[in-house]
């Protein structure tokens, strides 16, 4: 059986077993999509957003890209946000990075990864550039890539806060919290390593007037 055969028949099990279980599980889902949470993730296959976080459908909006950025221009991330914030209104978001991540390990080299590859990481090798005299005080490689993964869950926050849909949301709503997160591969485990509840300060050059 090739690989999406085998999905397409878990798929076919799996919507039998929820069933059983309970009957009215997917009219329920149907009905009401009222998520608290958006979560920002890399799309590494090993950081799957619901398991890591035991969430059933309904619970958590995901959005994934490579090394869990919030590019200012990504139309695709901005949509995610905008929708999350202001049509589900989530409490939370969760920009969520994992040691090890194949996206921070390649920003920090210097191979050609052709476009569009290498316009992507650039927005990682800039976070590197902001750090650089912490990070290249790191002597041991892992040490210095997982410390950048942190630093850059730290960065992605801020630009979540530096976006006109945040600091709105933060004005009308007093919501929603900021959060970023890092997760080990090795142990399954998230760390918490930087937070911005609703109204923190940031960067007056960033920041919006007449919200
Ligand atoms: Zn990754």
């Amino acid at each position: 059986m090739k690989p999406f055969e085998k999905i397409l028949q878990d798929n076919k099990e799996w919507a039998a077993r929820e069933v059983e279980a309970d009957p009215d599980y997917f009219k329920r889902l149907v009905e009401l999509q009222s998520p608290e949470i958006l979560w920002i993730g890399c799309s590494d296959s090993r950081v799957p957003a619901d398991k890591i976080t035991c969430t059933q459908p309904g619970e958590i909006f995901v959005h994934r890209n490579l090394a869990n950025m919030v590019v200012h221009t990504d139309v695709n991330l901005l949509s995610v946000l905008d929708f999350a914030v202001n049509q589900l209104h989530v409490k939370h978001v969760i920009v969520c990075g994992h040691y090890g991540c194949g996206g921070i390990k390649a920003a920090m080299g210097n191979q050609d990864y052709k476009q569009v590859l290498n316009m992507w990481l650039r927005n990682i090798k800039d976070v590197y550039h902001l750090y650089q005299e912490e990070l290249n005080a790191i002597t041991n490689d892992d040490k210095r890539t997982d410390r950048l993964v942190e630093l850059n869950v730290k960065e992605q926050v801020g630009h979540l806060a530096q976006t006109s849909i945040i600091q709105r949301a933060w004005k009308n709503n007093n919501s929603p919290h900021l959060h970023g997160w890092v997760y080990a591969l090795k142990d399954g485990l998230i760390k918490p390593v930087f937070d911005m509840p609703a109204g923190s300060r940031i960067d007056p050059l960033y920041e919006f007037e007449n919200l």
